[in-house]
Parts: C-alpha cells; structure tokens; sequence
C-alpha cells in the first residue's frame, strides 16, 4: 500500500546529508501497484520520478526536485537457487547486499562482488556504478552480475529484461540509473561459498609501484589506503583459499569493519572538532593512520575467512561516524604516473590552500568489464584514486579541483559516487557511450518523466 506525503517543506537528503533534495510528494513503495500508480497519474505524482534504494550516492543521482521521489520499501528476499547453472538469488529491489549476503551464506553460497557497503540496494546495483576490488578472472562491479531485472516503465507499462534473452540491453540497463524505469525486482548470478585469504603490507609508494606487476600475477585483488602525506601505501591482498581447513575466522572483518565503517571517521570528525591547529590536528590524525596500518598489517589476517564478513553494516540513518568520498579511475598502464602525481597534488594542495582530508584516501583495481554500457573499465583495467572524508571545511573546493586534476589525467568518473561532475568532464571520459544511453533513455521515457536536473545536464550531449 503506498503511503504518499504532499507537504510542500519535503526535505530529503542522501544518507551522508549534503546532497539535498526538495521533492513535492514522496511515496513509499511496498509493492508493484504502488509504482504502477505513479507512473500513471503525472497530475498526482509530477516529473521528475527518482526511484531510491538506501540513498547512499554522494552525487545527485537520486535527486527529485519539484517531483516524486519513491522510496523503495520492497525488501523481500523472493528465491534462492543453489542448484541452478548458474546459482541465482531474486531479490525485491530495496533488499540490501548485506541481507542478500547472509542469506545466501546460510545456503553456502556468496555474491562474486562483496562491496564493503552492507547498505547497496539491490535495484541500485542492477542499474548504477559500483566497484569492488576484482578477483582474478572476475569482474568487480556488483551489476555485472545481475542476470535480469523487473521493472515498471514511465508508461506504467511492466518489462522485464534478462541476460539471456537480451544482453545488449541488459548492457544498458546496467547504466540506466532509473532513467528507463522503476526496477522492482533483480536476478543476481552467484557462486559457491568459496574460504578467502586476506592480508596486508604497507610500502612507500616506489616500493609499491615496483611490486604493482607481481600482485596480478600472484592471483590477488588489491584495494589499497593511501596515506600521501607520509609516502605510504598499504594494500590489502585477497586471494580465494578453497583448500583452507578449521573453522573460519570472523574477527580479521570485524575489526576492519569497526576502523572502516565507525572508529576511523569518528576519529577523523572529534579530532576535527577538538584541535583548530592544523599542524596539530593533523599529526594527531597521521598518528592514528599509523595505529590504522599496524592494526590492517598484524589482525586483519586470514587463511579462512568469509566473503560476506567483508560487508559492513552502516546504520540506516547517519551519525558523527559518517563520511563521504569521491572516485575516479585510471587506466592501468597511466596509474603508475598518476598515483605518483595523486601524491604530489594532495601534498602540494595542502601547502597552497591550507586543506587535506581528515581521513585517508583508498583505491581498488577494477578488472576490465564490458557488462555495463557506462562501465569504467570498459577499455581495460582500472585503478582509483579515491579522496575520503567528513566532508571537512574546504573539501567541496578540493573536489573541484581533484576532478579536474582526475580528468586531465584521464581519469573516468561514476555517476553516483563522483560529486560535482560536469558535462566536459563526462564527455571526455564517457564520450559516444552517452550518446549512446541519451538515445536509448529517449526510446524508453521519450516524455523525460523520469529525468531530473542532474542527468538533464550531464546528458545534454
Ligand atoms: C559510507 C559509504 C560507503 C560506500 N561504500 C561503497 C562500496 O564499497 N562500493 C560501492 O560501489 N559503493 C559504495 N558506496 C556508494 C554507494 O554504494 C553507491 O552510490 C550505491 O548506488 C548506493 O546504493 P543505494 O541503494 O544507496 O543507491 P541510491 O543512492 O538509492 O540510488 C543510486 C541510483 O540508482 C537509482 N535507483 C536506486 N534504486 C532504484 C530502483 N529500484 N529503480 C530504478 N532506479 C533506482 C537512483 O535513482 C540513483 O540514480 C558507499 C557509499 C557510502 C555513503
């Protein structure tokens, strides 16, 4: 049944709180009808229509101004198939991964991409970016796993798309963003549940770029923390360890979860809070990333650990433990040039205009991944240089000025985690391939019900 609020003052943010959004009715979608009565009644509910999941983009995505946003409430785990080829789950669309994750561990099976957010919706991930640090032979982008989807169309009219029957347009499905229709139910492939080595060591950042070759050739997944300011880079290795025996250790993730998800960006806010002294305040903050490191390279350790222990589980409404980040990824063969530059500018931005983050900056290798029309890494592999923080005071300037530095350098954005995107900025990374999605979102919403401002700028080709 929905349950739909007029109040003209309707506020809503993402979960981080800086993107704000000022819809004219809002609806709480529990079922199909509930979407179906949207889309067809535009006196009731005006354009633009967004659908959201768990509102957890830190770029605008999700945004309906003046129109209808529709808070998916359909959360209900619908099939698991363990003996399907391939194994399958079926998820309602507001099923989040770490729900999904669970369940299917009780069945002894795993999604091939664990991300680290617990709170990425299912009809999210069928139709917007992700990342996830690659297994060899593996993709690491959630929706590139995701073999069909349900959805209710800006007519009102319901389709339903499947890898098998249509892959091109699964392809561009991948990318729709909710600008062909509301998705209400997703198909994932998945994989036996499958024991995981996990370790870390921290290098200056030559010795890293020496080792970088090796990594692949080694058969890990590496995602990586920066720390610019004191030339180290530490990197967590993963490795599937199918022979692995005993039972499986459980507190390597949860201490990695409890840095990552809570005490780290607690840290980075009091600390923010409590010294005004830049000097101090920030050898207070590089004294915790050093606790941070020894903590990664001596207890987040594992010959036997499970994929979905990985997954964190951030509360449902955000507190002083949150924080917010951007992304851009990088060709493999330019990373080593860029990361070394990364260095350099983070160094050289903080001695011009007095900012740098209060947390770290992370990156992950990306496998190359042709499964989504709008991917990343569509060319080949990728590596990102991720900037993450509480949103401290000068971080919206340095965001500007990082895009810029990112796409000077060939860096390709995400269209739901890379705020203050422009158009020349997309264009430049995404080129004929938005065209592309224009043309297609044209087929399917020719009226632009279900465009906001956001896209109606970034696609104005
Ligand atoms: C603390 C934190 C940690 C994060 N960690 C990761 C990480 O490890 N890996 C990663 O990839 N990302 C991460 N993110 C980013 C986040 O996962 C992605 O932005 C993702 O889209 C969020 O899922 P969501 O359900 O919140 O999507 P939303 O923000 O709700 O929606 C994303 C987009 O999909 C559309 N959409 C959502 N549901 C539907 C639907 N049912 N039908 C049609 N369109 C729909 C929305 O309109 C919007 O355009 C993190 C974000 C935060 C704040």
């Amino acid at each position: 049944m929905a349950t739909s609020t007029t109040t003209p003052a309707n506020t809503v943010t993402n979960w981080f709180g800086n993107v704000v959004s000022h819809p004219a009715v809002i609806v709480d979608a529990h079922s199909v009808d509930d979407i179906i009565a949207v889309l067809k009644n535009p006196a009731k509910y005006p354009a633009p229509v967004r659908a959201v999941g768990s509102n957890h983009s830190t770029a605008p995505c999700g945004t309906a101004d003046g129109g209808t946003l529709i808070r998916m409430k359909m959360n209900q785990i619908l099939n698991i198939n363990p003996g399907g080829n391939p194994p399958t789950i079926t998820a309602q669309a507001d099923c989040t991964h770490l729900q999904m994750a669970k369940a299917l561990q009780a069945q002894k099976l795993q999604f091939y991409v664990n991300t680290e957010i617990g709170s990425l919706s299912a009809g999210s991930a069928s139709c917007a970016g992700t990342k996830d640090a690659s297994f060899p032979g593996e993709y690491g982008q959630v929706g590139s796993y995701v073999i069909g989807v349900k959805m209710v169309l800006p007519s009102g009219e319901l389709l339903e798309v499947t890898e098998a029957e249509n892959p091109a347009l699964m392809q561009l499905v991948r990318s729709s963003y909710g600008l062909f229709g509301v998705i209400y139910e997703v198909t994932y492939q998945v994989k036996a549940l499958t024991p995981m080595h996990v370790h870390h060591t921290t290098y200056s950042l030559a010795d890293f770029l020496k080792a970088l070759p090796d990594f692949q050739a080694l058969g890990y997944s590496i995602m990586y923390y920066m720390f610019p300011f004191v030339d180290k880079i530490t990197v967590e290795f993963r490795k599937y360890n199918p022979t692995a025996t005993g039972d499986p250790a459980h507190f390597p993730w949860v201490l990695r979860n409890q840095l990552w998800g809570t005490t780290g960006p607690k840290a980075g806010h009091d600390i923010e809070q409590n010294f005004s002294v830049p000097a101090i305040r920030y050898g207070i903050i590089d004294s915790f990333n050093a606790f941070w490191r020894s903590q990664l390279e001596n207890v987040v350790v594992g010959d036997n650990t499970l994929p979905a222990d990985q997954i964190i589980d951030y509360p449902p409404v955000s507190n002083d433990s949150r924080y917010t980040f951007s992304l851009f990824a990088f060709p493999e063969a330019e990373f080593p040039a860029a990361i070394t530059d990364f260095y350099k500018f983070c160094n050289d931005y903080y001695k011009q205009k007095g900012y740098r983050s209060n947390l770290l900056y992370v990156g992950y290798r990306i496998a190359q991944d042709q499964k989504a029309l709008l991917s990343y890494s569509w060319d080949g592999p990728v590596l990102t240089l991720d900037p993450v923080s509480t949103a401290n005071p000068g971080w919206e300037d340095f965001l500007v000025a990082y895009n810029q530095w990112c796409s000077d350098r060939n860096g390709l954005p995400l269209l739901n985690q890379t705020p203050d995107l422009t158009p020349a900025i997309l264009q430049k990374a995404y080129g004929s391939r938005l065209t592309q999605l224009n043309e297609a979102r044209k087929q399917y919403d020719p009226g632009d019900r279900l465009l906001n401002d956001y896209f109606r700028v970034l696609l104005s080709i």
